[in-house]
């Protein structure tokens, strides 16, 4: 009568033995699959580990930040009705062009995602007219000749040699541009030697006609000199703090060097917030002081 009674406890202490193995071997396992899932996580996170020191040490000797456009933030063709109302601004100006350095600049532009204004004269590069108006860009009229002497005559000469270059962009372009600027800017001296108080006459007569004329108030001084290092050119061009910075600087072959700096000004500016726009008729003129 007690066997059958032993034999019973005896099955139930199995089966409760069994159970308690059964949990053991599962908390077992679960430690293995833990252990297993760790050893992978502490593989990834070595692997990863290994791949952001890469990507660390790639961006130290290879890699560039992603420029603005590379961002997505493409300044070309937008004007400051498009921007905040406290936004900083620089107008690139590039005068006397087009020239052998034209598509590089361009290149450089496109790549920043910078509008820009090129104030043009006559040029044995006359297909690039078009192509800075296709590159997004402002194209406006310099001079033909950039002769003082054939310019600044009269106000009749001056306006016969506008009109040459205003018809050539028109032919090339398609584009009848109001905007100007004078050789030597509106506070030239020169024109003095040449006819008294003619700057004064064409400041006021332009306007009459419609024409709006841009001076500037940051200066690249990429005309002080022959082969001026690029490394002066961008001292002198990041040395302005307005908040609308009208750049002058230079689209001819002899320079180089202000292509050469020309990323580097870029760069400055964006790190400091500004964005690059170009020049329309809204656009600040920052004029000079006439005087002659
Ligand atoms: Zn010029």
């Amino acid at each position: 009568m007690t066997l059958p009674r032993f034999s019973r406890f005896s099955r139930i202490l199995c089966v409760v033995l069994a159970l308690v193995f059964c949990l053991f071997m599962g908390a077992c396992s679960r430690d293995v699959a833990v252990v297993e899932q760790t050893g992978m996580i502490m593989e990834v996170t070595v692997a990863r580990q290994n791949e952001i020191e890469a990507v660390i040490s790639d961006a130290y000797t290879t890699t560039e930040e992603p420029t603005k456009a590379e961002q997505g933030q493409n300044c070309i063709g937008l004007t400051e009705d498009d921007l905040p109302d406290d936004a900083k601004i620089v107008y690139l100006t590039f005068d006397d062009g087009p020239s052998s350095n034209t598509q590089r600049i361009l290149d450089i532009l496109d790549k920043y995602g910078c509008g820009a204004t090129f104030f043009v004269m006559k040029s044995d590069y006359r297909d690039e007219y078009k192509n800075i108006v296709d590159h997004g860009h402002a194209i406006a009229l310099h001079t033909y000749t950039h002769d003082f002497y054939d310019l600044y005559a009269s106000v009749d000469d001056y306006f016969a040699d506008l009109d040459r270059i205003s018809d050539l962009v028109y032919e090339k372009t398609g584009v009848r541009s109001m905007l100007i600027r004078f050789p030597g800017g509106s506070s030239n001296s020169i024109s003095r030697n040449v006819c008294y108080g003619i700057m004064s006459e064409l400041v006021d007569e332009v306007e009459n006609r419609g024409y709006s004329y841009f001076d500037w108030n940051a200066d690249s001084q990429d005309a002080s000199g022959n082969n001026v290092p690029a490394s002066y050119i961008y001292e002198s061009s990041v040395s302005c703090t307005a908040n609308r910075i009208i750049l002058l600087m230079h689209d001819t072959d002899m320079k180089d060097t202000t292509v050469d700096a020309l990323p580097d000004i870029i760069e400055y500016y964006q790190s400091q917030g500004y964005y690059f726009l170009s020049l329309n008729e809204n656009s600040p003129t920052a004029h000079h002081g006439v005087v002659n």
